[in-house]
């Protein structure tokens, strides 16, 4: 399974972590800019607000203006006269000027109830929407793009002795100058927009035929602007439309701000974790894994060196545990070794002698068989048996008879090369596996160890020991199978060692063996004296 492991553990715990961070960054992201959004709508209310009541107080003046002229009472005697009566406007374009020439209102118009102009002649435009307003439902305050532009129009009835004269009206041009004192009361931009383009803006870079308004975000030249249309109650539908507003560029400088802290927030967090994975790995991980490997390598019967660490932590100390134990067992395998060592060689040796035991016997000439049959060559056993060695035990006592014994063994070591083998067969009966070039040669080596044996004394509590052997010699014929050759070479052996000791003893005898093209005759005996 993938979580069965440590590391992959870890990576799923990393790999959550991580996933948590950006996600509490993200939503925390996602508030912040809400906030933001929440805070422009209600600015934006608020402002809507501040710029209704100027926009209310600017027509409650223009009305007051008309008033102040309809109810002016020589202004109506005039109007009177020249309505009753007839005659020349112009005392009554003098009049006004003298008299309400100071107003602030950019234009003025007086009109009869016939709908001629008294004052203000020049302003027909301005004279047919007032002609249109009367037929409609108002309270004499309406916006109307006249030749000039968009303005805002007072209207106020003159009434003489219960009698209707006729109108006046004041107008204020929704200027330039106007939207910049505006935008200076709300701090907001204002945009006269008319068939998708910008008559007029409070911006200071003019040239913006370009522009795209959807969902009351108005961008231009890539800078957002969140705006509201401001009802004007008016009389012609395709009169500009005044839309006021304001960029979101210090929110998205604000938002961006906020998000960059986010991005780095979470570049940070991730960086920290993928570090503290690392470091991790690097002190958990691979202390384990190095363990794990080493306890594998033991499973499999291997001890393999591991170095202690100074202790830094509980896997430093866990690894040098680890060291200390595995340097006990390979001290332990060592004495096993030794141990096994000693017993496999006690098993094939003789306690005694340290020559080579029967059992051995069995077990290496196979082996030897095998090796002198590919080199083409003979092997000759050589039977050797101490004579009257029971005397010996008899005359000196048995721990006499085992000085000989060792004695003896130690004679045949001193003669024998490196490639004979050595054996007691039991008793004081001894065989010499050799390889020789002949039957002669075999002999000659079997004399000399005869010859030896008669010579060396064995000096046990101040007796002078005198010992003399015989000897078999018989050489492999090497047909049927290895354990009936040995028998057989063994037996031919023992037949020839029994003629030596039955011609007298301390003398060689060999075996007439087929094979050996040197051996003619059925036996032969070295006679040694
Ligand atoms: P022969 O010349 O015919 O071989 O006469 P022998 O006396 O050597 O022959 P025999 O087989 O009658 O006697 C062998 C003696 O060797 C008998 C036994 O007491 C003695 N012997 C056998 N093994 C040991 C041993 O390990 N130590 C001692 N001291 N004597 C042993
Ligand atoms: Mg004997
Ligand atoms: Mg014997």
């Amino acid at each position: 399974m993938f979580f069965h492991s440590y590391r992959a553990k870890l990576i799923f715990y990393m790999v959550l972590l991580i996933l948590f961070l950006s996600i509490t960054l993200g939503y925390s992201y996602r508030y912040v800019q809400q906030v933001f959004l929440d805070e422009v709508d209600s600015h934006l209310v608020r402002l809507q607000q501040l710029l209704d009541g100027h926009l209310n107080a600017e027509r409650n003046e223009l009305q007051r203006y008309a008033a102040i002229v309809a109810q002016d009472l020589r202004l109506k005697e005039y109007m009177y006269v020249i309505t009753g009566i007839g005659g020349d406007s112009e005392p009554l374009s003098k009049l006004y000027e003298r008299e309400f020439g100071w107003l602030p209102v950019d234009r003025r118009i007086i009109m009869t109830n016939n709908d001629n102009i008294l004052v203000g002649n020049q302003h027909t435009d301005l004279a047919a929407a007032i002609q249109k307003y009367a037929t409609m439902p108002g309270k004499g305050i309406f916006y109307f793009q006249g030749k000039s532009g968009l303005e805002v129009v007072a209207v106020a009835t003159i009434k003489y002795r219960d009698n209707v004269m006729g109108r006046v009206a004041v107008t204020r041009l929704l200027s330039q100058n106007w939207l910049d004192m505006n935008k200076q009361i709300t701090g907001g931009e204002f945009f006269l927009i008319e068939n998708k383009a910008i008559l007029k803006s409070t911006l200071q870079a003019r040239n913006h035929t370009l522009f795209n308004l959807r969902n009351n975000i108005l961008s231009i030249n890539s800078i957002s602007y969140r705006i509201y249309q401001i009802d004007l109650p008016g009389i012609n539908a395709d009169k500009p439309e005044l839309w006021f507003g304001f960029s979101e560029n210090d929110i998205i400088t604000k938002l961006e701000k906020h998000r960059s802290i986010i991005f780095s927030l979470l570049g940070g967090g991730i960086v920290a974790v993928l570090i503290l994975g690392m470091l991790i790995i690097r002190n958990f991980s691979r202390p384990l894994n190095q363990i794990m490997r080493i306890t594998r390598q033991v499973a499999d019967g291997e001890l393999p060196p591991l170095e202690k660490h100074k202790v830094a932590n509980e896997f430093d100390e866990l690894s040098n545990h680890f060291a200390d134990m595995l340097m006990a067992l390979r001290e332990q395998q060592h004495e096993i070794e030794k141990h096994h060592h000693i017993l496999e060689q006690s098993a094939i040796t003789d306690v005694l002698t340290g020559l080579y035991n029967r059992r051995y016997l069995q077990e290496i000439f196979p082996k030897l068989l095998a090796s002198a049959d590919r080199e083409d060559r003979l092997i000759y056993a050589i039977l050797l048996d101490l004579d009257l060695f029971k005397k010996i035990n008899d005359t000196y006592g048995h721990m006499a008879g085992d000085e000989c014994l060792i004695s003896f063994a130690e004679q045949l070591h001193q003669v024998s090369r490196t490639s004979d083998h050595v054996f007691r067969l039991g008793g004081e009966e001894f065989l010499i596996l050799s390889i020789h070039n002949s039957i002669t040669e075999a002999a000659n080596f079997a004399e000399k160890i005869r010859a030896k044996v008669e010579k060396t004394a064995v000096v046990y509590e101040q007796h002078i020991i005198n010992m003399t052997v015989s000897g078999g010699i018989s050489s492999v014929i090497s047909n049927g199978a290895t354990e009936s050759v040995l028998e057989d070479m063994l037996l031919r052996a023992d037949v020839a060692l029994y003629h030596a000791k039955h011609a007298g003893r301390n003398r060689i005898c060999i075996d007439a063996n087929p094979d050996d093209s040197d051996s003619h005759h059925n036996l032969r005996i070295n006679l040694a004296n």
